[in-house]
């Protein structure tokens, strides 16, 4: 095995591409994913000047000094229920009664609540009547401007911009049914080794349940990526074939197992038979160092080690940024600098990444971390590196942080 350091292994997980850039999405699925192009609103929000209120819409000029003991008295001649086309003209001591949401009639200039007013015989309220109007309001009072939230012409989304809630609801405001984003491949979870028990099957002498696929397929979910999972023993004609068989359907397969360099480590001998092209094998760096990256048939093949922790942190650390390169967002994960909170008794002649919790701007490191432990994972935000050529490291020390 030829080892790389982690910088060229990122470099060359860079340059990885996948042949489908965009995608279109519902508009209902398009919240957090991101704008594969601008998108600028063809219509004004609200597309016309509307109420704000229950109330009553008329010239302000005709209730100048109305209040409580002197009412002006206007005449009711139209109603406008919210989603009304009609089309009314309001003449000078006119009125119509309108409802949140109703579009104000082109001759009214503002609108009154229908607290502050009242009909002065009983009558229907979407017929002719009589209404005082106990409130002066001025001009553009309660009075909402077409365009108020963003105008025809304006860019609601930059393309590279994550789309989030608010975005996506104003994109369905803006009559937007469909989105393009930056695709995301589907991906495939190889869980590899003859010791392991898939959920549900009986756990016989030798054998042990597995945690990468879930752990791997619930994180590829929360970073918002279809998946799937299967698993296969260590034998090459059965690693062959559910690699090829997937090839097609999934731009990018994770192996956990398997790629070290014991007698049932099949996996470099399988990927040189099937011919892919090996992109490197070998990352200098605890955990998960004999990571290999191959591509086959335009898909992509990251092989992790099958230790949960390696798997894990190997995920975090190089398929996020395999994730990142095929789709052209950002799914990395964030660094920070932040002191140890306790002693870090191990010296690390490569660099290490180890699990860790930030509180308080200070790193915890859990009791027991060893790769083969999933458990102390579970709650931990943060992955620490210890750089290479570390003697033990005392409490305090500041190094580098990785938010998970
Ligand atoms: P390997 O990378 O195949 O040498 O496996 C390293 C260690 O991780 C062994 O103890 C395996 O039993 C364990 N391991 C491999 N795959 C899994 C898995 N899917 N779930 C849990 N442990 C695993
Ligand atoms: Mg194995």
């Amino acid at each position: 095995m030829a080892f790389i350091s982690v910088e060229d292994a990122l470099k060359i997980i860079e340059s990885a591409r996948c042949p489908d850039r965009t995608e279109q999405v519902s508009v209902f699925d398009c919240c957090g994913r991101t704008a594969a192009e601008e998108i600028v609103s063809a219509v004004d929000q609200p597309p016309f000047d509307r109420s704000p209120l229950d109330g009553f819409a008329f010239r302000s000029a005709d209730v100048a000094g109305a209040c409580k003991e002197r009412p002006a008295r206007l005449q009711q001649v139209g109603y406008v229920p919210a989603g009304c086309g009609e089309t009314f003209s309001v003449g000078p001591g006119q009125c119509v009664r309108i409802m949140t949401g109703g579009r104000i009639p082109a001759d009214c200039d503002a609108v009154v609540g229908i607290e502050d007013a009242a009909y002065a015989d009983a009558c229907d309220c979407d017929g002719a009547a009589e209404v005082l109007i106990f409130k002066a309001v001025g001009h553009h009072q309660n009075y909402v401007f077409a365009g108020e939230d963003f105008l025809k012409g304006a860019v609601l989304c930059r393309k590279g911009q994550r789309i989030d809630a608010a975005l996506a609801g104003c994109l369905s405001a803006a009559g937007v049914t469909e989105v393009t984003v930056c695709a995301r491949p589907a991906v495939y979870v190889l869980s590899t080794g003859s010791e392991i028990c898939r959920p549900g099957e009986c756990l016989s002498e030798g054998k042990i349940y597995d945690s990468n696929a879930v752990y791997l397929t619930s994180r590829l979910k929360e970073l918002g990526f279809f998946c799937e999972a299967g698993w296969a023993a260590d034998d090459a004609a059965q690693l062959k074939d559910a690699i090829l068989s997937r090839l097609e359907q999934y731009p990018l397969i994770l192996t956990t197992g398997g790629v070290s360099v014991g007698d049932l480590d099949l996996m470099p001998e399988v990927m040189a038979e099937l011919g892919a092209e090996v992109l490197f094998h070998g990352v200098s760096l605890k955990p998960g160092s004999p990571l290999m990256l191959a591509k086959l048939g335009g898909s992509y093949i990251l092989c992790l080690s099958g230790n949960p922790y390696a798997a894990a942190a190997t995920f975090e650390l190089f398929a996020r940024p395999l994730l990142s390169a095929l789709t052209g967002e950002d799914f990395r994960m964030k660094a920070l600098c932040a002191p140890l909170a306790e002693d870090f008794p191990k010296t690390s002649p490569g660099p290490r990444y180890v699990r860790a919790n930030l509180k308080d701007g200070k790193l915890y490191v859990p009791q027991s971390h060893s790769s083969g432990q999933l458990l102390t994972l579970s709650g931990c935000d943060h992955l620490l590196k210890i750089p290479a050529g570390s003697k033990p490291l005392p409490a305090g020390t500041v190094v580098e942080a990785y938010r998970i």
